[in-house]
C-alpha cells in the first residue's frame, strides 16, 4: 500500500506492506486525514517516532461491526487489562500505543488498523471532510471535561491556529467573554467571523486577568505568556506538546496559587454530535487539500504562513 512514513525523513512509499490487523483491530481503509501540529513536532524529533505518521482520519471498516461504514478512531490503543484501564482511564493506559506517535503505524497511508473498541460510526449527514475533524475538536471538548467553565469566565485562548481555533469555538458556547490572541490577522479575522473576540499578541492585553488561560500555541512561549495573562488562582489549560524542553521561573505558580492543568484527548462522542449539529464550524480551516502521493508537500504546507488545515484526500 501508499504511506508516508518518518524514519531519518519523511518519505512517500508506495510498497509500504499492509498493516495486520490484531484479534481486536480492525482494518480501516483511511479516505481523509488531516495533518496535525503534532505531526509536525513528530518531525521535529518529539517522541522518538518511527512510522506511518498520521492520527485524525476518517475511513471505511472493512470488518467487525462497523463493516463497510464509515467511521472515525479513538488514538489511543489501551491494553484494557492494568489498572489505570481498570480504573476508567484507558488513555492513561502505561502500556498503551497511539495511532501515528508511539508505537503503531497511524492514517496517512491506504490503510490502518484501529482497535474496534477505539472505532466510532460517522453520520451520514458529516462529510469526511468535516468528520476528519473529530479527533482535535474531541480535543477541544476535553478542556470542558476537565475543568468547570462558568458563563461568566474570562477565557483567553494563546494561538489563533488550528486547535486554538477550535477550542475558542467549543469554549464560546460556554463562556460570554472569550478572547483568541494571536500573531496572524487573517486567522484572527475568521474568529471574528464566529462572533469571538480576538487580539494581536502585541497589542495591549490586559495582563493578571484572566480565569482560564488556554495554551494552544506550540511554542516554549506560550506558557510564560499564559502566566503573565492569568489571574492569581487562575487556571492554565496546556494543550500543546513541545518537543525539547522548557525552562520556566516556577515561583509565580505558588505566589500566585496558579492551577495547571495538562489536557490532552478528548470525547469523540461529544465531538461527533457538536459536529452534527454544526456547532463547531470546521470548513473555514480547510486551507488545501492534496493526495497521499503529495504527503511531503502537504507537510510542508501545514508548516506554511497562513495555512490552517491541510487534508490528505487518501482515496481516489
Ligand atoms: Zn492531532
Ligand atoms: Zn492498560
Amino acid at each position: 500500500m501508499r504511506a508516508l512514513v518518518l524514519d531519518d525523513g519523511v518519505r512517500f512509499r508506495t510498497a509500504q506492506p499492509r498493516p495486520v490487523p490484531s484479534p481486536d483491530e480492525v482494518l480501516v481503509r483511511v479516505s481523509c486525514a488531516g495533518v496535525c501540529e503534532t505531526d509536525l513536532q513528530l518531525i521535529r524529533g518529539y517522541m522518538g517516532f518511527r512510522g506511518i505518521l498520521g492520527h485524525e482520519f476518517v475511513g471505511v471498516a472493512e470488518s467487525g461491526p462497523y463493516a463497510g461504514r464509515r467511521v472515525v478512531g479513538e488514538i489511543n490503543c489501551a491494553c484494557w487489562r492494568c489498572e489505570t484501564c481498570r480504573s476508567g482511564l484507558p488513555s492513561h493506559c502505561p502500556n498503551r500505543t497511539v495511532l501515528g506517535i508511539l508505537n503503531h503505524d497511524g492514517a496517512f497511508a491506504d490503510y490502518i488498523a484501529v482497535p474496534q473498541k477505539n472505532l466510532h460510526p460517522v453520520p451520514d449527514s458529516l462529510p469526511d471532510e468535516v468528520a476528519v475533524f473529530t479527533e482535535p475538536v474531541a480535543a477541544a471538548f476535553q478542556i470542558p471535561a476537565q475543568i468547570p467553565i462558568a458563563r461568566d469566565a474570562r477565557i483567553v485562548v494563546l494561538g489563533d491556529g488550528r486547535l486554538g481555533n477550535l477550542c475558542a469555538q467549543v469554549l464560546a458556547r460556554r463562556s460570554d467573554h472569550i478572547l483568541v490572541v494571536g500573531k496572524h490577522e487573517s486567522k484572527l479575522a475568521l474568529l471574528r467571523t464566529l462572533g469571538i473576540a480576538t487580539a494581536l499578541l502585541d497589542g495591549a492585553l490586559p495582563d493578571r486577568a484572566a480565569d482560564v488561560v488556554v495554551d494552544c500555541t506550540g511554542s516554549e512561549t506560550g506558557l510564560p505568556t499564559a502566566l503573565r495573562l492569568v489571574r492569581p488562582r487562575g487556571t492554565i489549560v496546556l494543550k500543546t506538546t513541545v518537543a525539547g524542553t522548557q525552562t520556566l521561573a516556577w515561583a509565580p505558580f505558588v505566589i500566585d496559587e496558579i492551577t495547571l492543568v495538562g489536557s490532552r484527548c478528548g470525547p469523540f462522542d461529544e465531538a461527533l454530535a457538536a459536529l452534527a449539529r454544526g456547532e463547531v464550524d470546521v470548513r473555514p480551516l480547510i486551507s488545501e487539500r492534496l493526495p497521499l502521493s503529495a504527503g511531503v508537500t502537504s507537510l510542508e504546507r501545514a508548516q506554511a504562513k497562513g495555512v490552517l488545515k491541510v487534508l490528505i484526500d487518501v482515496e481516489g
